[in-house]
């Protein structure tokens, strides 16, 4: 066993704090006991919170988030259904893969990887389809392979000058409880999340926020659904039980990271992802290396992923800093797999921690052959945080 902190950068599954690694430090239960709704209930309720929605509800499955994406398509379409979506990244492009594989009709718009939702194509696209055949409109709104966030509000924008009725499905795997995302003011019909990201729990909870509107669509759509079914959870959870076994110890590490959440005040928890973000963004300019996020505006606040100069191979990098330095900097994949390395910044991360991936990258890097200069990074990242200090004692 290696002494000292084995450090964890990758974008999830995050660290998980002491307090919600006590939580979980706890007896099996009985789910079936009379006082587990005085639990499961106002869990329910605070979650709605997180995704700012009063209408809406949410599910928890026993899953990641690749069963919260099915949960949501299965429940709420049917075979052929036409569905908009975009690609620009191994996630976006994962959920496509699964759209097509349940039998919908997908337009599936490839987009340079950097780049995120092309949000006027969708507005063309929605003004066109004149006998809106258009069920579904599908946003990753963090890709997590390019750490690109994309314009959720952009797309209800675009739904609404097109008076379309299609739902709105966002994948909030890598965004909800770390970048703002609001159920109601965007009129979102589908949030998919996970336990293992912002929420700083393991993972192996698929969290889905549904609207009223998804509820209804489920009474027409013609997808199978068993294990992901609204309605056996419904029937369940409306009396805070479950249609099969929940994961308890998991439900109990939710319900502190939840509360946890809601003492930071989740415009407080924004606002220190896009510091941290913003430290590591300052470290990747003074090292004269580029984001694969092509522009500003695409600039995740939970994941960056960082090119390495040609010639070089930033996994070869990352897992030098593994085995040198015990620090789990993120490899990338798909497309830019070797061209890149990542640094996930999100769940339960503060200033000295921020430093550290970008301490062990810069060290790797210099291992390697990269060109940077020892320090630089972190100076660039520590002038930053300093500037921007806020007192957290006394
Ligand atoms: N969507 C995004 C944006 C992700 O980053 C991930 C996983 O990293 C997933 C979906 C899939 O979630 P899971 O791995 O929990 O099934």
């Amino acid at each position: 066993a290696m002494p000292g902190r084995n450090f964890l950068f990758i974008p999830g599954p995050t660290n998980v704090p002491q307090r919600v690694r006590n939580a979980m430090a706890i007896e099996q239960e009985d789910m079936r006991a009379v006082d587990f709704p005085r639990f499961t209930l106002p869990l329910f309720e605070d979650l709605k919170k997180i995704f700012k929605t009063k209408t809406g509800r949410v599910f928890i499955f026993p899953s990641s988030g690749t069963g919260g994406w099915e949960a949501a398509i299965s429940n709420t379409l049917s075979p052929g259904d036409k569905v908009l979506m975009s690609h620009f990244g191994h996630f976006s492009w994962l959920w496509v893969d699964m759209c097509q594989r349940h039998g919908l009709n997908v337009q599936a718009l490839e987009v340079p990887w950097g780049e995120g939702v092309p949000v006027e194509k969708y507005a063309e696209i929605l003004k066109a389809d004149k006998n809106k055949e258009i069920k579904a409109v599908f946003v990753c709104q963090n890709e997590t392979a390019t750490g690109v966030t994309s314009d959720v509000a952009g797309v209800r924008k675009a739904l609404n000058d097109a008076n379309h009725p299609a739902l709105l499905f966002v994948d909030g795997v890598s965004s909800v409880a770390s970048i703002d995302f609001r159920m109601d003011e965007w009129g979102v019909d589908a949030c998919v999340s996970g336990s293992q990201k912002g929420f700083m729990v393991p993972t192996g909870l698929g969290i889905v926020c549904v609207s009223q509107k998804a509820l209804e669509a489920r009474k027409s759509a013609r997808l199978h659904r068993v294990f992901f079914s609204f309605d056996d959870m419904m029937t369940a959870n409306d009396n805070g039980f479950f249609p099969y076994t929940p994961n308890t110890i998991y439900l109990r590490g939710l319900r502190e990271s939840v509360n946890m959440l809601m003492e930071e005040g989740l415009e407080n928890v924004f606002a220190r992802h896009r510091r941290m973000a913003t430290a590591v963004r300052k470290a990747v300019a003074a090292w004269g290396l580029k984001l694969v996020a092509s522009d500003p505006k695409w600039y995740s606040d939970t994941v960056s992923a960082i090119y390495v100069p040609e010639g070089f191979d930033g996994n070869e990098m990352a897992r030098h800093a593994y085995k040198f330095y015990n620090v789990a900097l993120s490899i990338s994949l798909g497309k830019i797999a070797g061209k890149a390395f990542r640094i996930g910044h999100l769940g339960d991360m503060n200033e000295m921690m921020i430093l550290t991936p970008i301490a062990a990258a810069e060290m790797a890097m210099h291992d390697v052959g990269i060109k940077v200069k020892l320090g630089s990074g972190v100076g660039a990242a520590q002038e930053y945080l300093c500037s921007t200090k806020q007192q957290v004692r006394g």
